[in-house]
């Protein structure tokens, strides 16, 4: 990694702390008492919200939709979270930008911080190029009900211990997501029980966790960080599985290039005459139309059911 950036960004934290407390006079009025709730990315902010109600001031760095795996932080960012009461995280290796540069950049006294996957029982990727870009482990576990229902009890935790004096009302709204995750983890065991089909094959290795716990493989084009470009011959032995597996769907995730996707079903179509089914899997990174986090969970359910015949 390039040397200047941690003095840059530390510089940058200065001028940021300096206008942090600017701005903080100017707008405590208008927060009243909230609590102001940073999150690197939108489907922890949907959590906090969700748990955090009207109590709750909340910002997502990363604009919803916006591809997170290369994100970049701006000055911007860190006078956020020098406001910031609680400021909450993925981990395992997705917003290393908050955790390694900005955190330490701001004074953290009084601020409650989470890494969101401390709990969670991570897996390991198994492609070398991503072993040595982005470590060793998945970081997609916002997109499994079961991981994501771990996050969302750590953001609870950090809500109370922020602010102990409206615990009641943190909890009672807990409660409700925690039921919510609950109902979705055992819809995508029961619905995806009959599944007929063994293997999901995506253009971004996202799913991983949903595999896991659903029990599936599954096969991407371009990986775990989505920033890769795949060879021919990646292409070649996606198309020789979905051949051998007798498996005509591929999914796509809205924001990500699915060019590749073309190749592979003009490619497959031609070598056996079936046609080939193109079915959407949210990647969850901000609302999509009028889908939130959880509606959108569903929908992945909805096309997971469709694509594994089940
Ligand atoms: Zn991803």
């Amino acid at each position: 990694m390039d040397k200047r950036v941690p003095i840059t960004l530390a510089v940058i934290a200065i001028i940021a702390v300096s206008a942090g407390v600017y701005y903080t006079t100017q707008q405590q009025e208008e927060k009243n008492d909230k609590l102001v709730v940073v999150a690197s990315f939108y489907p922890l902010a949907y959590m906090a919200e969700q748990i955090g109600g009207d109590k709750v001031e909340i910002t997502a760095l990363i604009e919803p939709g916006v591809e997170v795996h290369s994100w970049q932080p701006s000055a911007g960012d860190i006078i956020n979270c020098s406001d910031a009461d609680v400021i909450i995280y993925n981990g395992v290796g997705l917003d290393t930008w908050l955790q390694d540069e900005i955190i330490p950049s701001i004074d953290t006294t009084g601020k409650v911080i989470v890494d969101t996957t401390q709990t969670v029982t991570l897996f390991e990727s198994t492609e070398e190029e991503e072993i040595e870009e982005h470590g060793v482990y998945d970081p997609h576990t916002w997109l499994s009900p079961y991981e994501a229902k771990q996050q969302a009890e750590a953001i609870y935790d950090a809500l109370v211990e922020a602010d102990p004096d409206n615990t009641d009302y943190y909890t009672t709204r807990w409660e409700t997501l925690s039921d919510k995750l609950t109902a979705l983890d055992e819809s995508y065991t029961t619905q995806l029980q009959g599944k007929t089909k063994t293997t999901i094959f995506v253009t971004h290795d996202a799913f991983g966790y949903i595999a896991r716990r659903y029990g599936f493989e599954q096969e991407g084009i371009i990986g775990i960080s989505a920033d890769e470009q795949p060879s021919t011959q990646t292409l070649t032995d996606i198309i020789d599985l979905m051949q051998q597996t007798d498996t005509y769907t591929f999914y796509i995730e809205p924001g990500y290039s699915d060019i590749y996707v073309q190749t592979v079903k003009t490619e497959l179509e031609t070598r056996t005459g079936k046609t080939v089914q193109i079915l959407t899997l949210y990647h969850l990174n901000g609302p999509q139309g009028d889908l939130d986090y959880i509606e959108q969970m569903e929908n992945n359910l909805e096309s997971l059911r469709l694509g594994l015949g089940s």
